[in-house]
């Protein structure tokens, strides 16, 4: 169903007509494409993801069908007002919501063939079959990341080109390749893509993607659980070991030196080792020198942050794949707007669709613009992230970022961390450097801590809900 056919302008009461005949299934999925940015993956498939739908629409009441009783107790107490915020800024009127639980969500869902409700960018191409799905699950390698649909352009054409000779030649002329590069620029996505490739000439080889954060994670667990030689055996048996964002280990002695053993023992039986980092590693000032020397012992490239042309060509393809049909003007002028982050460009061009979608008409500059305005406007600078939650706790927002080790200084700052890492996706560095220039391994322990707080505790995941609506709702 599309919208009214009599033009818009003929209306007496545009807005309100506009929302009656507006196309249901269109408008949630608008909204589920924006909660998918705002929540965690994790969550948007528990509770969204096939389990909602608008059931019915009138002047201004929106009825939310939910798949359970559950789901729906869940979602109205945590995502009422985000998504009521949501649909007002996507329809322009005060809309009011109801909840109910409708068996038809489901099988709605389960009928149609190609879910329509959610827009994401569909990354892969082939399914890889069983028993390489397999191989994929325990090397922690995404089928997403491939090197076909990694677009290449100046600034990573080296990094692409010694990834791919990685994986045809692994522990050849490249040992360790050492990719570094800005946030967003495809360090992640390469790395998975030299696993995926590797693992595609060599389904019987053992590889490993881990980030650095998880390895220390591991490493303190098996201390702890009296489990050293499990964990040295799961890295020592590799062909591959991939470590994306080693700047975290930076600054833990424990983790540095068993990575620092991982090394060499890989490297000394011809194993090829991968690894990424934020920035050149000789900045890291709290990295040990023997490692500095390890990691870039082998070869170095970089990945800049991507020009115009490139940003064309990503956007290009990525419209291609979400079949949206957008000309190259438009696209050119989404390129010029957009920043260095190509995970930025590929949220601009969701919302693009979802603006297209909901108005339901073809995209010009007008949803362009309009597409653009949304992505700045979710993005919270940290200052207002600090006063809502020094605000929420009734604290100065100095004594939030400051030194006090007392309980009830220490919780706030923690959440505090936790949100600027959920809400404004800023790195943990960039995060210390907010609290009076903390270590950022104090803020990777804030933000895990919460992070768990948050499964376990209903109190404190309800706080967090509280104060991350409220962020995303001012
Ligand atoms: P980083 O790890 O450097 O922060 P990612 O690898 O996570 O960045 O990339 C961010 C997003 O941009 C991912 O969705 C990734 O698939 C996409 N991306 C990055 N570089 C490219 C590229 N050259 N071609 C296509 N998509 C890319
Ligand atoms: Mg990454």
């Amino acid at each position: 169903m599309a919208i009214a056919s009599k033009p818009v302008h003929s209306i007496s009461c545009p807005i309100a007509l506009f929302m009656m005949d507006l196309d249901k299934v269109s408008l949630w999925g608008s909204v589920l494409t924006e909660l998918q940015l705002a929540l965690s993956g994790a969550n948007f498939q528990t509770w969204f993801r096939g389990k909602t739908a608008i059931l019915n629409i009138e002047n201004g009441v929106v009825e939310v069908g939910c798949a359970s009783a559950y789901n729906k107790i869940w979602i109205e107490e945590r995502y009422q007002g985000t998504i009521k915020e949501i649909l007002d800024r996507v329809t322009g009127i005060n809309t009011a919501l109801t909840f109910s639980v409708s068996s038809q969500v489901q099988t709605q869902e389960k009928t149609r063939k190609k879910p329509k409700e959610a827009l994401s960018v569909p990354l892969f191409e082939e399914d890889p079959g069983p028993s390489l799905q397999k191989s994929f699950k325990v090397a922690a390698v995404s089928q997403h990341y491939s090197f076909s649909n990694f677009i290449v352009g100046q600034s990573n054409q080296l990094a692409y080109a010694v990834g791919k000779a990685v994986a045809d030649y692994p522990a050849g002329r490249y040992n360790p390749l050492l990719v570094y590069g800005g946030v967003g620029v495809g360090k992640t996505h390469l790395l998975q893509a030299i696993g995926q490739s590797f693992l595609i000439r060599n389904p019987d080889a053992k590889a490993l993607y881990i980030s650095s954060e998880t390895f220390t994670n591991d490493m303190v667990e098996a201390i702890q659980k009296k489990q050293t030689i499990i964990f040295r055996e799961k890295y020592r048996n590799l062909d591959l070991l991939l470590v994306d964002d080693v700047q975290f280990i930076a600054g833990r002695e424990s983790t540095q030196e068993q990575f620092f053993h991982t090394f060499n023992e890989l490297h000394a039986k011809s194993k090829q080792i991968v690894l990424s980092c934020d920035r050149d590693p000789s900045e890291l000032s709290n990295l040990e020198e023997r490692l500095k020397n390890r990691f870039v012992g082998g070869m170095v490239a970089k990945i800049d942050p991507p020009d115009l042309e490139l940003r064309e060509a990503i956007l290009l393809a990525k419209a291609k794949r979400l079949g949206l049909s957008i000309e190259f003007p438009l696209i050119k002028l989404l390129a010029v707007q957009l920043g260095s982050s190509i995970r930025e460009l590929e949220g601009a061009l969701l919302r693009v669709a979802a603006v297209a979608r909901l108005t339901n008409t073809k995209i010009d500059r007008e949803t362009i613009k309009t597409a653009i305005g949304l992505q700045k406007q979710g993005k919270k600078t940290a200052a207002q992230v600090l006063e809502r939650v020094a605000s929420y706790f009734s604290l100065p927002v100095a004594v939030l970022k400051g030194t006090s080790r007392s309980r009830e200084h220490v919780f706030p700052r923690q959440v505090a961390m936790y949100l600027l890492r959920k809400a404004s996706n800023k790195s943990f560095y960039e995060i210390a450097r907010r609290f009076n220039d903390k270590d950022h391994t104090t803020v990777i322990y804030s933000v895990n801590k919460v992070e768990n707080m948050v499964e376990n505790d209903t109190e404190i995941a309800r706080i967090v809900e509280e104060l991350k609506s409220g962020i995303f709702n001012n």
